[in-house]
């Protein structure tokens, strides 16, 4: 294998964005590819690593997406990249059904150790995200003899159908797809900058409401799980206010419900912890991991307790691909690197550049109502009106789009579409990181 060149980690601005070969190459996709999957940046990518995007017109771009907060070790970490190409020549796939291989174990050994609590743990492995989240559920209700799932306002889990149905925002996820998988139950979570009587009272508040709708609308007794994002990701990079956690997570302790936390985005280093519900000492019983787990190949999983993991009958999980080995020995090379270069700091010196850089942007701009979000997940929300916190979603677009002319991959989210993530490579270098957080700043000038 003959190892490409470095990556020059320098935005490069060669033609307009997108480049006429990026835009060629976007003719023959609208003329091949399903219309229901969009692009956030019609840029076609050649190579990326580091905190860069190159693209097919030979521009670089820099990246504050990470592919949705997958590539927290780089697009091309070299631990990533060796690991799963010495697996990739030895096999590429057994099916772990059929004949297991050893990186599957390792990584659930991995798992254990480096998720919340000293209890037994056990894991199953999975090709993405959502299917992880269907499988905690069918755990939770294995375990419990219980149907009922209880998930939250402004959650987000996934798009295949059971998830569709645990996720809260219609367009675009679940417009014209139903029916819904029923027994799901959606409940208020502590939004403080948009909790009525103020972030202060949104954690007790929000808790309080939610365990109350729980008790009297499903019954505490017919609840499997409960799941959420300990950061709601799509949602709007929502951390629940103080307190609203470690209430709900007593309330399903208390009553025998499987508390799984959904930390597919907020997990491994993003948050500057390897799971962001550390930050408040929470232990869930389950976890559901994917993302950021392997260094951009597709892998996921549910870790957790012993006696909950086993509760499903042997031949119950699984599936074709799930625990590929390329893919483990990607999270293997994805796990090396994190502990290697300590990124759970680095995701903490990112934050705070960030919100330094961002809250002085906020006492020149108006229309930013809210700075929010922990480690390399950080966002702001953008408003109409301080005082009315009306949504302005067309000016989020807009920002967006002078980040992209300018060479810098930004994300939107949030359930009225009003803020601007950002989830930089926890391997982006300083000097990237300043620059594109110059180009925000001269966005809020031009927009
Ligand atoms: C992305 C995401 C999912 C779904 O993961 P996929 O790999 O896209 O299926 C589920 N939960 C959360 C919190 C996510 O951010």
């Amino acid at each position: 294998m003959t190892a490409l060149p470095p990556l020059p980690q320098e935005r490069r601005l060669l033609t307009p964005i997108p480049g006429p070969k990026s835009q060629e190459l976007q003719a023959r996709r609208l003329a091949a590819v399903a219309g229901g999957v969009g692009s956030v940046l019609p840029v076609f990518t050649a190579r990326a690593g580091g905190g860069i995007i190159e693209d097919v017109d030979g521009n670089r771009l820099i990246d504050f997406g990470s592919g949705i907060a997958v590539t927290s070790v780089g697009a091309s970490a070299e631990a990533v990249v060796r690991r799963a190409s010495a697996q990739l020549a030895a096999f590429t796939h057994t099916c772990f059904m059929v004949t297991p291989y050893e990186g599957y174990v390792e990584v659930a050994e991995a798992l254990a150790e480096l998720t919340p609590g000293d209890h037994a743990k056990k894991s199953a492995l999975f090709n993405s995200g959502a299917e992880a989240v269907e499988n905690a559920v069918k755990i939770a209700r294995a375990y419990t003899k219980q149907q009922a799932v209880v998930v939250f306002d402004h959650g987000y889990h996934g798009r295949t159908n059971l998830t569709m149905a645990l996720t809260a925002k219609n367009m675009p996820y679940k417009h014209g797809f139903g029916p819904f998988a029923p027994e799901v139950y959606r409940v208020p979570v502590a939004y403080g900058y948009r909790w009525p009587t103020g972030a202060d009272n949104a954690g007790p508040e929000a808790a309080a409401q939610a365990i109350d709708q729980i008790s009297k609308q499903v019954g505490a007794e017919n609840v499997a799980a409960i799941i959420i994002e300990p950061v709601l990701g799509e949602g709007g990079f929502i951390e629940p206010a103080k307190g609203f956690l470690p209430a709900v997570r007593q309330f399903a302790a208390d009553n025998g419900i499987v508390f799984v936390a959904d930390e597919i985005q907020s997990g491994f280093c993003r948050t500057g912890q390897w799971f962001a519900c550390e930050d408040e000492g929470i232990v869930p019983d389950l976890i559901t991991t994917a993302k950021g787990i392997a260094g951009g190949l597709p892998l996921a999983a549910v870790t957790g307790r012993a006696e909950i993991m086993d509760a499903a009958h042997a031949g119950g999980l699984g599936g074709t691909y799930g625990g590929n080995p390329v893919a483990c020995a990607g999270a293997l090379g994805s796990i090396e690197t994190m502990k290697e270069l300590d990124l759970n700091a680095r995701a903490k010196h990112i934050e705070s550049v960030m919100k330094a850089r961002l809250s002085a942007m906020a006492e020149k701009y108006e229309v930013i109502g809210d700075i929010r979000g922990r480690g390399a997940m950080i966002a702001i929300e953008l408003v109409k009106d301080r005082t009315t916190k009306e949504p302005h979603p067309e000016a989020t677009a807009a920002l967006a789009k002078a980040c992209h002319q300018e060479g810098l991959v930004v994300l939107t989210c949030g359930t009225y579409g009003n803020v601007l993530r950002f989830l930089p490579p926890l391997v982006i270098g300083e000097d990237l990181l300043n620059e594109g957080l110059d180009i925000i700043e001269q966005a809020f000038t031009s927009v």
